[in-house]
Order: structure tokens, then sequence, then C-alpha cells
């Protein structure tokens, strides 16, 4: 099974002024963290593909997710040898620098880190493969957090 999280968010539409529904979806796609985002208008016809590929999606639609389904923390459980593969993980995962990198790795085995379940997911996923004993927990998350900008999978997006 796989994991994703889905919204629909209502706006007006450019074309007829009717109510346009736009349905984001976040998932696991390939080993990769996916979304897309599609625009209906049931006043006018009027559908369009805005998105569908690997990334992290724009700030409105992970507002949108985080709104709807609220929050999920990652943190890595037990005491680490070493913060080193969870460092490797971070960097090849979101591509971040070494010191963006230390912190989320120090936030991971402490607070724990917080996004979207998808994100949170991808991410746990990738930590456990290296055996490093991941969890992600759904709720109140907001007492001294640290909230993850997004995951940005290393590898560009290859066509087929
Ligand atoms: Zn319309």
């Amino acid at each position: 099974m796989e994991t994703g999280q889905t919204v629909r968010v209502t706006a007006r539409c450019s074309e007829c002024g009717g109510t346009t529904v736009r349905q984001v979806n976040q998932f696991i796609h390939c080993d990769d963290l996916w979304w897309d985002a599609e625009i209906s208008c049931s006043t006018c016809g009027m559908t369009g593909c805005e998105y569908s590929g690997p990334g992290t999606p724009p700030d409105d639609v992970r507002d949108a997710l985080l709104a709807a389904h609220g929050p999920a923390r990652l943190r890595v459980v037990g005491p680490l040898p070493s913060l080193v593969p969870v460092l490797k993980v971070l960097r090849e995962v979101s591509g971040a620098s070494l010191s963006d990198a230390r912190e989320q790795a120090d936030g991971l085995s402490r607070i724990g880190l917080t996004g979207t379940l998808t994100e949170m997911e991808f991410l746990g996923a990738r930590l456990r493969r290296r055996g490093l004993p991941a969890d992600v927990e759904v709720g109140e998350t907001d007492r001294g957090r640290i909230m993850i900008q997004g995951i940005t999978p290393g590898r560009a997006a290859t066509s087929d």
C-alpha cells in the first residue's frame, strides 16, 4: 500500500468566476516523493492538470495538506551510535547543507521533525532502510517543533 494524502481546495474560476475545485495529492511513488494537482470547474467545465511529478509541493499545497490532515512527527528512536547515517539520509533526501542536516539530525533524535505525513513516511522509510529505527506519529506537535521545509528528492526526475 502506498502512503498518500489528498486535499480538495475551492477557489474562484479564472474563466467564468464560478467555483473551481483544486484537488492535490502528495504520495510516495517509484520510491520518490510525488505530488500532483488538478483543477476543475463544474460551472464552465474547465479542467487542467497543474502538476504531476516528483518534488516538494509549493507552500500553499503543503499548507492545505497540513491544515486538512495535521502535521506528522518523525523521530529516530533509541540511542544512536552516530549521526552520520542520519546525516547521509537527510542530505540525500533533501539536498540540505551539512549545517542544516546537522540541525535536522539533532532534531530527529530528540523532539523529532514535523511535516506532512507523506513526507515523514518517506523520510522514515529511507532511515529504516539504513537500519535506523524511525517512528512516525500524527498528532499535536506544536510544542517545540521544528518544521522541516519540505523534502526534495535528491535526484532529478527521469522521463520515460
Ligand atoms: Zn469556470
